[in-house]
């Protein structure tokens, strides 16, 4: 017999493992150029020609005893966490070592790794709806419990009133996400400037530590030359957790990284326990070669190019139909306004013109769906008819003063 707690949680994931069976179950049935699947962030942009290069050079030079060894150190090779830290200290004006950086298995290694080293059970981990539904999990599988602040759904900057009410003596991390997924939303340099502020508040109020897990795989990827703050320069006990899963295109790989600056408090302890969390969550290290990989690929960048044009088109051609969204700033989602309160109900009258959308409760948002448009150019134009087919069911959207 499995867990309790996995019984939940595998009824939980079964929506979005559905909707994934259905998709393959629609391109084995209609061809897949007939099936419209913008449920899920896997990136269709290739990896750089230049990771391609690297990881043969790597082949070709490395000994092939280290380079599909276990690394010397839980925390990832010397070398590749300087040249991680370098980077941001140049890009971010940032004063990190090697000592700073623990390379992780994708942001998802790098939130479990943390969370596994900050909470007891019982603590509180506050995030903003909309948010990264694993979070939920995540804090789970340490026994703490996921705080959400609501939605605020006129510009999806995060509600800091009801933050600061919800924060309470138990409050142990604070997960941010930005660029967002699902929204496409980037936080504001005012926003985060208040959202320290009321943490130093509390902290001083409740005398805890408050850590503000800043969870950005998005980071690079952000549009009309949007400028995304860097977080540890507004609050000590910040938390980065970064992934090259969607900026060099590398989900399969696993490789991400995590930043705990010296001003974090207990910085020292939580290094260590970051370390020991890495070996006995069973990721051991961050797999070798793709740490030597992101060492000789620092400077390599997506072409953020193909996704600014799917953006474009999909959001002024939902836009044309009536469908009301915020323009996305970053990422590759955009978070529609289901024409229906019940958003379930219009992902299967979707679903009907073979075009696969995730609902927006997943992400904590209902009312909403997102469609992830991390798909090729040519997915989007051909869904564009589709999706004039499918506003025609909804007479409520002919009349929105956004339709052209
Ligand atoms: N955090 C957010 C907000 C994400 O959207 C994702 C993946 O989609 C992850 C974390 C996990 O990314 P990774 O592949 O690096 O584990």
């Amino acid at each position: 017999m499995i867990s309790k707690k996995m019984e939940a949680m595998v009824k939980n994931s079964s929506a979005i493992r559905a909707m994934f069976e259905e998709g393959n179950r629609m391109a084995a049935e209609f061809g897949p150029e007939n099936v419209y699947d913008f449920s899920l962030g896997n990136p269709n942009v290739p990896a750089p020609d230049g990771v391609k290069k690297a990881i043969l050079a790597l082949l070709e030079e490395e000994d092939p005893v280290v380079l599909h060894g276990y690394t010397n150190s839980n925390a990832g090779y010397e070398d590749v966490r300087q040249c991680v830290a370098e980077d941001l200290n140049e890009r971010f004006g940032t004063s990190f070592s090697a000592r700073n950086i623990t390379m992780t298995v994708g942001a998802a290694g790098g939130l479990n790794v943390i969370l596994k080293a900050l909470l007891n059970p019982g603590d509180e981990v506050i995030t903003f709806a909309p948010y990264f539904g694993e979070y939920r999990s995540y804090t789970d599988n340490y026994d703490g419990v996921l705080v959400e602040i609501s939605p605020n759904i006129e510009d999806f900057q995060p509600k800091l009133e009801e933050f600061r009410e919800k924060i309470t003596q138990k409050t142990k991390a604070v997960i941010v996400n930005t660029p967002n997924n699902p929204t496409g939303v980037v936080y504001s340099e005012e926003t985060i400037r208040k959202m320290a502020a009321i943490l130093e508040e509390k902290q001083k109020e409740f005398k805890t530590e408050i850590y503000l897990i800043s969870d950005e795989p998005y980071r690079e990827l952000v549009y009309d030359g949007t400028e995304v703050p860097y977080l540890t320069k507004y609050y000590a006990n910040t938390i980065v957790g970064y992934s090259y899963s969607k900026s060099l295109s590398l989900p399969g790989e696993r490789i991400g990284y995590l930043v705990i600056p010296d001003e974090a408090a207990d910085s020292g302890r939580l290094l260590d326990a970051v370390n020991v969390a890495n070996r006995i969550l069973g990721f051991v290290n961050a797999p070798t070669l793709q740490q030597k990989l992101i060492a000789k690929c620092i400077h390599e960048k997506t072409d953020v190019s193909y996704y600014d044009r799917n953006r474009k088109v999909l959001y002024e051609g939902l836009q044309k139909l009536g469908f009301q969204c915020i323009k996305p700033q970053g990422a590759f989602y955009l978070f529609v306004k289901s024409p229906v309160e019940a958003e379930k109900q219009f992902v299967e009258a979707a679903k009907k013109h073979h075009i696969l959308i995730v609902p927006g409760s997943s992400f904590g948002c209902p009312g909403f769906v997102r469609m992830a448009y991390c798909v090729s150019y040519e997915t989007i134009v051909n869904a564009l008819p589709k999706f004039a087919k499918l506003a025609k069911e909804y007479p409520q959207l002919q009349s929105c003063a956004c339709r052209q």
